[in-house]
């Protein structure tokens, strides 16, 4: 196996080296550009790479740095999904409405990263407005899973992922709707973390439905999840939502390990419909949970199985009002019309792609006043139960675990046809975002295909540190190694 790349490390391991003196944010950015410059063609993770801001921004890293400014994200090159808002530079959100579109802002979470001396790649593809399990719903066309070009990278965040595991990017941030983050990083075998909702302020996160949507992050490795996620988290007066929490230091508590640590594993998620290779490796990791010295036993989640119907009416609904924006007078694209009503439908129409106006139907249906009870009002009653299930499970255990995907990545085009087969995608991942908990995917293995497969772990809210604990020390004695096989044939 060939050596590794400054593009291939962790943040962690590049930050020791940065610290030390052996390397320059400079010559990390190179090796991320050049890693671009080699598989990009193939993997199209990015709709507007930023190699010259980059270049700039680790020149101004390498000076602070040389000055005694060390944040742990100085000069570590980051990708951003192309649905958080970055001042100066196109924001598509994977839509032809906004192919144009150039913020006059900086979402968040990217202006902490960007303040704190962090380099920026580029702006990533995903799936339009986030909606989408496989990253083929960008207007754009998709993105290639870098451990199988045929393959998808999971969606909507695709592209943030397929950076992450190809080397083009160290570590990148998504979004989490309804699994996001976690779903692509399981796909494409990188650790994905949705924290719990109001934990990473949402200003700027272009909106899909804002009581489920999140900012993530995806990195290799879990430490680097609990770096990044400080350097994001913490009230922001421009999000209502966003919690009052003192930001800590999440590695800190990281290497505690799990004796003793009571795990639940949740039955409903080994049924029908999940793969036996990611049973297999899921199952297995349980196994090594449990020689560990962890006290692992069953849970039950009774209405995870009506989380889909509730979000497929939720997510909906919002989004219709959401998107009611786009009108081709505020922002992008406008097509003309005889008056403006004729210049709406039409900006509309040639604006949106397929999935975003299905929902946009869906929505409206789903609060119009006739139906607004029998719908959206029972959507959220479902919701109330869902939060009452992790209020019972989190009674009798600290973390539960299940797979993150039913399936690993499956073949561009195999399911584009069928919505609802998409919609399946995120079974698992859907209950933690209609309860607002936080969960995180790391890579358990590979299956039977070579393809890698995501394990999930969830924590009641803001128990952000006892889930990267349990993450960290399972990560430690699984050791996968991110080495995807685009990477091989490079050499
Ligand atoms: N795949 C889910 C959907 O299409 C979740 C998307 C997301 O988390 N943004 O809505």
């Amino acid at each position: 196996m060939a050596a590794r790349e400054l593009c291939d490390l962790t943040a962690t391991e590049l930050g020791a080296k940065l610290r030390a003196g052996d390397v320059s944010s400079a010559e990390i950015t190179e090796s991320c550009l050049r890693r671009i410059g080699d598989v990009e063609e193939r993997v199209k993770a990015y709709l507007t790479p930023t190699g010259d801001l980059a270049r700039e921004q680790a020149g101004r890293a390498d000076e602070r740095r040389a000055g005694g400014d060390a944040s742990p994200v100085a000069g570590i090159p980051a990708a951003v999904k192309d649905v958080l808002a970055t001042k100066g530079i196109r924001t598509t959100c994977g839509s032809k409405i906004l192919e144009s579109y150039v913020p006059p802002y900086d979402c968040t979470a990217w202006a902490r990263l960007s303040a704190a001396g962090s380099v920026l790649l580029g702006k990533t593809n995903c799936d339009e407005f986030a909606m989408g399990s496989s990253n083929e719903n960008s207007a754009f066309g998709p993105v290639h899973n870098p451990w199988n070009l045929d393959t998808v990278p999971g969606g909507s965040s695709g592209g943030s992922a397929a950076a992450v595991a190809a080397g083009e990017a160290v570590w990148a941030l998504g979004t989490d709707t309804g699994g996001s983050v976690r779903q692509p990083a399981a796909l494409c075998g990188v650790v994905g973390l949705k924290p719990t909702y109001g934990l990473v302020s949402r200003y700027g996160l272009i909106a899909f439905a804002s009581s489920l949507d999140t900012v993530g992050t995806f990195t290799r490795s879990v430490r680097d999840a609990a770096k990044l996620l400080a350097a994001v988290a913490g009230k922001d007066p421009m999000d209502a939502t966003s919690l009052d929490q003192t930001v800590r230091d999440y590695a800190a508590d990281i290497d505690g390990g799990v004796t003793g640590l009571r795990i639940g594993v949740v039955t409903e998620a080994f049924g029908e419909g999940v793969q036996p290779g990611v049973k297999a490796s899921v199952r297995a990791a349980v196994d090594r949970l449990a020689n560990m010295g962890a006290r692992v036993g069953e849970v039950s989640l009774p209405h995870a199985d009506y989380a889909l119907s509730a979000y497929y009416l939720i997510a909906p609904s919002e989004a219709s009002s959401n998107l009611a924006r786009y009108d081709g007078v505020r922002y992008g694209l406008r097509v003309d019309g005889r008056d403006s009503v004729e210049m709406m439908a039409r900006t509309r129409d040639a604006g949106f792609g397929p999935e975003v106006k299905r929902r946009i139907m869906l929505g409206t249906y789903a609060l119009s006043a006739g139906y607004y009870e029998a719908y959206y009002g029972q959507a959220q009653k479902v919701r109330t139960l869902i939060i009452r299930d992790y209020e019972a499970a989190f009674a009798d255990f600290d973390v539960l675990v299940s797979p993150t995907s039913p399936t690993t990545a499956f073949r561009i085009g195999e399911r584009t046809g069928d919505p609802l087969a998409m919609y399946l995608s995120d079974v698992f991942t859907i209950p933690a975002n209609l309860a607002g908990v936080p969960a995180i995917s790391i890579p358990s293995g590979l299956d039977e295909a070579g393809l890698p497969v995501g394990l999930q772990l969830t924590a009641p809210v803001l128990a952000e540190p006892l889930l990267l604990r349990a993450a960290h020390a399972l990560e430690q004695e699984i050791a996968f190694v991110t080495r995807p096989r685009l990477l091989e044939a490079l050499r």
